[in-house]
């Protein structure tokens, strides 16, 4: 059985640029959000091996430590040509400074190291995973992705993380020229484009309902 979130929830990250996301992404289901960071809450090591695990790590380590629901998400960009690279380990890359300005950089050498120039060779995917756990230990998780092709040089300063390389499929500008609502395309305007929308769009479904 699923089971409803209902008034309170504590959003399990330390990222700024996804916090926000994750509380517009709220704000209709009338929950009120407090995230781990406002908490105080240290980060646990995100020791899984994909993303579904990780997620539900950091889910899990919020719900025991404040005794209430807590949501996470777990997410990174796969990169085609790089089998998968940097996957889990997105964060990771952009280093202690999160200079992500250079973990872009990065990936584009490796990626005219093996050639791959032409769009057809630089297919990439965001995944994001979502976990809600509650403090007795129940969760509920879903997966969403979207396709693209990377492209440099970087285009645009909205967003965050990968998002001016990234250029998902259908559309002629990367995540970092779109407004947030145009990245996210939730319903009323989408069916959902962003990884994070459509997995939230599918864990709306069963864990939330509207106000
Ligand atoms: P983690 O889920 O906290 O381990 O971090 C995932 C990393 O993937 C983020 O720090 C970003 O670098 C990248 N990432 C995840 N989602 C997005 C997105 O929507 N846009 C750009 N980068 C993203």
């Amino acid at each position: 059985m699923h089971r409803r979130i209902t008034d309170k929830l504590v959003i399990a990250t330390h990222n700024p640029g996804k916090l926000a996301e994750m509380q517009e992404l709220l704000a209709p289901y009338g929950i009120a959000a407090v995230s781990a960071g406002e908490l105080g809450l240290s980060e646990p090591d995100e020791t899984g091996k994909d993303f579904r695990s990780n997620a539900a790590i950091k889910a899990i380590a919020a719900a025991r430590a404040t005794k209430l629901p807590s949501f996470a998400d777990d997410s990174g960009i796969v990169v085609d040509a790089l089998d998968g690279a940097p996957g889990i380990y997105s964060a990771r890359w952009a280093g202690p400074n999160k200079d992500f300005a250079a973990a872009m950089a990065q990936i584009e050498r490796l990626l005219q190291e093996r050639g791959a120039t032409t769009p057809d060779k630089r297919k990439a995917h965001f995944v994001s995973a979502l976990c809600v756990a509650w403090p007795d230990d129940h969760l509920e998780q879903v997966e969403a992705r979207v396709d693209g092709t990377l492209v440099w040089p970087p285009r645009g300063n909205a967003g965050f993380g990968y998002d001016p390389m990234f250029l998902p499929d259908g559309h002629s500008r990367t995540f970092g020229e779109m407004e947030s609502i145009e990245k996210h395309g939730l319903p009323p305007l989408g069916l959902g484009l962003s990884h994070r929308a459509r997995a939230f769009v599918k864990l709306a479904e069963i864990c939330l309902e509207p106000r």
